[in-house]
């Protein structure tokens, strides 16, 4: 009995720390303590800060979801199957995990419990977690039909505060005036793939305007992510980190 116990425990702590092996992981410092970053495929991302996991928009067929940390809290973007997959939020889904979303979303979001509708502008504290939503949107790239990819008021991106550190994330949006005007972003999170979001050029454009410590380009596809870093090569005081993400 004592045997099947131990074995038991050796692979719940081998499951447990599995999911670190497969992901690449990034650490910062904040006054709160440390910001662990843990990057998994294309918008998917995910948190851990004092004792919590935030997960943000969570798909299953970007990663081992199954065996991730549970959330504490999701955040979703916007209804776009890269970015709101109901199962990956049911797997990570535990007793008072909440749910931020859109207005939009929540029209796909049937059974879902504990969520809270964010607008584009709207702020709240949660888990001892400042949270912004920010608008994100196309100004350029349209549909055939002349529709934008992403009409503004749909999607949100979301500034998290952790510490006194700022984080971005930027959501599917392009250099919109909204995100250019930030100030104090720590952080960012920029998606960089035609025809939905970004070119590096309008990338490092919004860069440039507000002036992130560290810039990871997410949502990139098959961006050549070395352009941005060229774009960005003389701006001494944004960090261009690339991630395969
Ligand atoms: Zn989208
Ligand atoms: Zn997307």
């Amino acid at each position: 009995m004592k045997k099947t116990i131990s074995i038991i425990a050796i692979i719940f702590l081998s499951l447990n720390t599995m999911y670190s092996q497969d992901l690449q992981t990034d650490k910062f410092d904040t006054n709160e303590g440390e910001l662990t970053i843990n990057f998994v495929k294309h918008a998917s991302l995910f948190f851990e800060f004092d004792g919590k996991t935030i997960h943000i928009d969570p798909v299953t067929q970007m990663g081992n979801y199954t065996n991730y940390p549970k959330a504490d809290l999701i955040l979703i973007t916007h209804h776009h199957g890269d970015h709101l997959d109901l199962n990956a939020i049911n797997l990570l889904k535990k007793e008072n995990t909440k749910i931020i979303l859109t207005q939009k979303c929540d029209e796909f979001s049937e059974n879902l419990t504990d969520i809270i509708a964010m607008k584009n502008g709207d702020a709240l504290e949660i888990n001892q977690l400042e949270i912004t939503a920010i608008p994100a949107y196309n100004i350029i790239n349209k549909r055939e039909t002349g529709e934008p990819f992403h009409p503004k008021g749909d999607g949100n991106g979301y500034i998290i505060k952790f510490g006194d550190k700022n984080v971005l994330i930027g959501g599917d949006t392009e250099n919109i005036p909204e995100l250019k005007a930030l100030e104090n972003i720590d952080i960012a999170f920029l998606p960089m793939n035609l025809p939905y979001t970004m070119t590096p050029e309008m990338v490092a454009d919004a860069a440039k305007a507000f002036r992130p410590k560290v810039i990871y380009p997410y949502h990139y596809g098959n961006t050549d992510t070395s352009k941005l870093i060229e774009l960005l090569k003389d701006e001494k005081d944004i960090e261009v980190r690339i991630k395969k993400m």
